[in-house]
């Protein structure tokens, strides 16, 4: 399933960050609100405990996090989307997944692979911007579940039926948050309306 986050302050930025005029500073300063808006509302079901704390007047009774937190950028793209989050969750770890289609097969193949070991008993948060067919979002989940991830959120920025079903079918314990639902994916794989590609504009390497 796909929560998707319609508030309008996302939705505002996502305005802006899908426009073709908007450069790679701005992209990358605006992928950064965008995702932690969306992380925002990822984590509000994760574990917490109670805490007491003196305040200067009396003891307060708190709440924090009583669950590692394992950030994991899809790599290229999900780089962009790393500070925002650790500026949520500074203490989280940070593991890394490089993942690229075979030309022959169409199949995700992982060329790199780097992950904490508290992604077993934490909370892994994957990372990724645009998940377009969800075979290489499908794959990743399928690596880190080897790892040992038992639970695990997905944050994009931009998915469409497509990816959401593809991931559903492989990892239907896994929640997909996502800024917007496009209508669909074109001939080569790029969802439309989009935001074109996602790595190339938050880095500046369009051509
Ligand atoms: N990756 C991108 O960067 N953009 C798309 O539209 C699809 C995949």
């Amino acid at each position: 399933m796909a929560i998707l986050i319609e508030h309008p302050c996302v939705q505002h930025k996502l305005a802006l960050v899908r426009d073709a005029g908007t450069g790679h500073k701005r992209f990358r300063e605006l992928s950064k609100e965008i995702t932690q808006f969306v992380c925002y509302e990822a984590l509000k079901n994760i574990r917490t405990k109670e805490v007491s704390v003196e305040t200067p007047v009396a003891t307060a009774t708190c709440r924090m996090i009583d669950t590692d937190l394992v950030v994991v950028p899809i790599l290229r793209a999900g780089v962009g989307m790393l500070d925002g989050i650790l500026e949520l969750v500074p203490t989280a770890r940070v593991g890394f997944v490089g993942l690229y289609r075979d030309e022959v097969t169409k199949q995700p193949v992982t060329y790199y692979e780097r992950v904490p070991p508290q992604i077993r008993g934490g909370t892994c948060i994957v990372i990724d911007p645009m998940i377009a067919t969800g075979g290489s979002t499908a794959a990743a989940l399928d690596l880190l579940k080897e790892q040992g991830a038992d639970n695990i959120v997905v944050i994009c920025i931009v998915t469409c039926p497509e990816g959401i079903a593809t991931v559903e079918a492989a990892h239907p314990d896994v929640q997909i948050y996502a800024a917007a639902i496009d209508e669909r994916l074109n001939e080569k794989k790029y969802i439309v309306p989009g935001l074109g590609d996602a790595g190339d504009r938050l880095f500046g390497t369009s051509h």
